[in-house]
């Protein structure tokens, strides 16, 4: 497959309006491709169809965009980066498309209180009165788009197509909808959140397996005419709220994962490993913008350090690199682009992508649930009430990524088809909300054959409950404190593992606690290392102890922290997601938890927080990539850092210059030091 091997990906980001004459009368498909060829680009995504719905060839379906006054800029860009090798992707928009929305009023979603999109001004998530979104449950949409799938794969040769858009920006109650829901249940579609209740949650589960469903059906409308076609769905809003209904499910419909996100190197981090971890075929891609920070700044361009620390990331991660580059409305690009700023990072990382591709190596493996992104708590809530950012279920298990990233731990993040086959030693469940049954067929298998949990806040299956010794309400029914500010008080096992923090100064946990309650005879079975405080008073209550806080004042000496063993495993429950915390004093104690459940590494590494160390084996051989992943530009070098792992290696070499680094050995372990880090290393470790 021409995947193999390609990492280096570009595409003109033109959803562009044809009001003004001016707007696209300036393309240049010959100087765009050998501006790419100039770069080292090895794929070109050309949008075909924009939300603008606009075409960019002769289309016989809707219309092609005026400027273009009837040439075929897609043709053209495609023939220009065949001649010079380069492969090309198209690029379609389903769902967001002006033209469908403008001339199908009966295509449009409709928000719960009765809004086409387009009637928004100025909101968040698309609601701001540009965005025409078109339901992919009704079927006269789909025939239109079925028949451009068609009408592009019988005019042109391309390698693959990448599918846009592939969520729901809003839940939608459009008459489409309605009967689908209607005619799958024989009921009304809900209005009021409740995820109390197994049929709200039947329903959101309904709307991720037709959003997977439309996905497969528009990778069927490209087979079916081009088997050899690769197909990339959007999977950015896997890392979004339930409204979007983009989950795990749409990786089966792709040939590869791939998304764009602009939330920076942590980020980065974490969904390339999901990534790397769900996609039927490597490499996966990630993509994001040459504007800095996102495309709404269109004539800010990122610093070169960090994009070749987007690079790099990817790189490691066995992904390719996609940069999302604005063109001008009059069809211009910057070809210094090209020509020098990204000439110069390809130069620097395509001596490193042979050495890739190989087995990551890690200890605690995230599981990151794609289905379970909501927040029980907000049952009650009206539809329109409900909140477009994530919550808990997101920053849960990105605040543990950051904790194992800071404290050098080797990790993973894993997606629901890894359950079956865990090599790490530590799991984390973090607030995962709702387990499904083989999920949980898959976490009881691990535990049980000698596998270590880590489960914080919600509880999220029946039998995990059960494993351990705790009654059971039911699914996101867990009973919770009414205090939103709460404590955590060390018990005597639990002094280490809580250092600075007693029963004077217990650890505060500023959100509600699960409350732990054991079933009859089985919390002798638990090893407890601290109780729930409360406050004297109910925070937010105008009764209090302290003005400004809400101090602790009752010690209820009820289990809160605690681990069992469970078959030849054990499992670690914590009350609340405490890896979300801020302060560093309570970072540490999670850090603490980890190593308490890990006493040794596959490797160790000094290096300082913002430095992720990672390693992985390739055809026998031994890789570590030290990655300096500040947040903000310009990057500072980090000096002196130490890498030691089991096993005797008699060299270490860094890979972008050559150089010997210094190599000792001694009680069954190799270190060894990197003097100067910028922004990569990769160092290759020989026996
Ligand atoms: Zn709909």
């Amino acid at each position: 497959m021409w995947i193999e091997g390609n990492y280096r990906r570009n595409l003109l980001d033109m959803h562009i309006d044809d009001w003004n004459e001016e707007f696209l009368s300036k393309v240049n498909p010959e100087e765009y491709a050998e501006a790419l060829k100039n770069a080292g680009v090895q794929a070109a995504m050309v949008k075909a169809m924009p939300h603008t719905g606009l075409c960019n060839y002769p289309t016989k379906i809707n219309r092609m965009h005026k400027g273009l006054k009837g040439y075929d800029f897609f043709g053209e860009v495609l023939k220009e980066c065949h001649k010079r090798d380069i492969k090309v992707i198209a690029y379609f928009s389903q769902v967001f498309d002006n033209y469908a929305y403008d001339h199908h009023p009966d295509w449009r979603t409709v928000t719960v209180d009765g809004f086409n999109h387009k009637d928004f001004r100025n909101l968040g998530w698309f609601r701001n009165g540009r965005y025409g979104i078109v339901c992919p449950n009704n079927e006269d949409y789909r025939q239109y788009v079925k028949a451009h799938i068609e009408e592009l794969n019988e005019m042109y040769d391309f390698e693959g197509m990448f599918l846009d858009m592939t969520f729901w920006p809003d839940v939608c109650y459009c008459p489409s909808c309605k009967k689908r829901y209607l005619e799958e249940t024989g009921k009304e579609m809900p209005r009021i959140i409740n995820w109390h209740d197994k049929e709200f949650r039947d329903f959101q589960l309904r709307r991720e397996k037709w959003m997977a469903e439309f996905a497969a059906f528009t990778t069927k409308c490209i087979k079916d005419v081009h088997p050899e076609c690769t197909v990339e769905h959007q999977m950015s809003m896997v890392a979004s709220s339930w409204i979007h209904a983009c989950t795990e499910w749409a990786s089966d419909e792709v040939t590869y994962t791939g998304g764009d996100y602009y939330g920076g190197f942590l980020q980065q981090s974490f969904i390339n490993k999901y990534y790397k971890n769900i996609t039927p075929n490597l490499p996966f891609v990630y993509h994001t913008s040459r504007c800095d920070p996102e495309l709404a700044f269109h004539t800010t361009t990122k610093s070169r350090d960090e994009l070749l620390l987007h690079v790099i990331t990817a790189l490691v991660h066995n992904g390719a690199f996609l940069l999302v580059d604005a063109i001008n409305p009059d069809g211009t690009i910057v070809p210094k682009v090209y020509n020098e700023l990204m000439k110069s990072i390809y130069d620097e990382t395509r001596p490193m992508e042979k050495y890739i591709n190989g087995d990551l190596t890690s200890d605690v493996n995230i599981w990151f649930s794609s289905h379970s992104k909501f927040d029980p708590n907000d049952s009650g809530m009206r539809m329109q009430d409900k909140s477009f950012e994530p919550d808990y279920y997101m920053n849960a298990p990105l605040k543990m990524a950051s904790i194992l990233r800071e404290d050098n731990i080797p990790f993973d993040v894993i997606g629901s088809k890894n359950l079956k086959d865990i090599k790490a030693k530590v799991l984390c469940l973090c607030h995962v909300s709702e387990i499904l049954d083989d999920e949980m067929d898959d976490i009881e298998a691990f535990v049980k054959e000698g596998g270590i949990l880590y489960v914080s806040g919600t509880i999220g299956h029946e039998r995990l409950s059960s494993m351990l010794g705790m009654e059971f309400n039911g699914v996101c029914n867990m009973e919770r404190t009414v205090e939103s500010f709460t404590y955590l008080d060390p018990t005597y096992e639990g002094k280490d593992i809580f250092e600075g923090f007693d029963e004077l100064a217990p650890l505060s946990v500023p959100m509600n606690q699960y409350r732990v309650r054991f079933k009859e005879g089985e919390e002798n079975k638990a090893k407890v290392f601290a109780t729930l405080t409360l406050p004297y008073t109910i925070p937010g209550s105008p009764k209090f102890s302290a003005i400004h806080s809400n101090p602790p004042g009752i010690h209820t000496g009820e289990c809160a922290v605690f681990e069992r063993n469970v078959g030849k495993g054990k499992i670690f429950y914590s009350s609340a997601p405490i890896e979300t915390s801020k302060p560093y004093m309570s970072r540490q104690v999670v850090k603490r938890i980890m190593n308490h459940l890990l006493p040794e590494r596959s490797y160790y590494s000094d290096a300082p927080k913002m430095v992720e160390t990672l390693s992985w084996v390739k055809n026998g051989e031994r890789y570590f990539a030290l990655i300096n992943e500040q947040e903000e530009m310009p990057i500072l070098p980090v000096h002196d850092i130490f890498i030691k792992m089991p096993g005797e290696f008699k060299r270490a070499t860094d890979l972008s210059t050559g150089a010997e680094l210094d190599v000792t050995y001694a009680d069954g372990m190799t270190s060894f030091r990197v003097e100067k880090l910028d922004v990569f290393k990769i160092i290759k470790l020989e026996k």
